[in-house]
């Protein structure tokens, strides 16, 4: 299977899976609690796609966030987020320009960060609204260690940054072609912390 057909594939099983969840549907079962560091702005979000498996390495993601070279995202329930601090969250849309583009655009995704202290809290966009993906480094929660790690989008990451790629884990020059959520089926860790 191609790159692309392989992200086609992704998008169109994460809209049909994104139909099924606007049902009413189970709550995750596990809560995550987190905060800036500043302490202005305070959040908790349910999951059950707890462990911080997935490295990247993107140039957005190490500039506005992970300084060792790549961030690590997990996926929570937007409708249980709860908030408190809104007033002080700013939200950054990327400016993205991948090799092939002739022209950079502006990413859908919202990145929600801590206006006064620079924390990054969470990754939003509209196409998927029932999902939110907050950044490891803002859970306060003690998180599992996980058993393999994913490295994506390794096409742009830093030279000087050496990637620690174990037995079990994957890698992808892009995007990965498991969701988060098929991780975790995959290792039978759904909803466990
Ligand atoms: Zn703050
Ligand atoms: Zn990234």
């Amino acid at each position: 299977m191609t790159q692309k057909s392989a992200r086609a594939k992704t998008t169109s099983e994460t809209k049909l899976h994104s139909k099924r969840k606007s049902q009413p549907a189970h709550e995750p079962k596990i809560q995550l609690d987190g905060s800036c560091q500043c302490g202005r702005v305070t959040f908790s979000v349910k999951s059950d796609y707890v462990y911080p498996y997935q490295l990247c390495y993107c140039s957005i993601c190490r500039k506005t966030q992970g300084g060792g070279g790549y961030a690590i995202n997990l996926s929570a329930d937007t409708r249980t987020l709860n908030i408190s601090g809104q007033e002080f969250i700013k939200i950054h849309h990327a400016r993205v320009k991948n090799p092939e583009d002739a022209h950079a655009h502006i990413s859908s995704g919202e990145r929600h960060f801590c206006g006064e202290c620079g924390t990054s809290l969470w990754v939003y966009d509209d196409e998927y609204p029932e999902l939110c993906h907050p950044f490891s480094s803002a859970i306060d929660t003690a998180l599992p260690v996980p058993p393999s790690k994913t490295h994506i989008m390794l096409e742009f990451k830093a030279p000087w940054v050496e990637p620690q790629i174990g037995d079990q884990d994957l890698t992808f020059t892009r995007y990965p072609d498991e969701s988060i959520a098929d991780w975790h089926k995959r290792h039978d860790l759904v909803g466990r912390g």
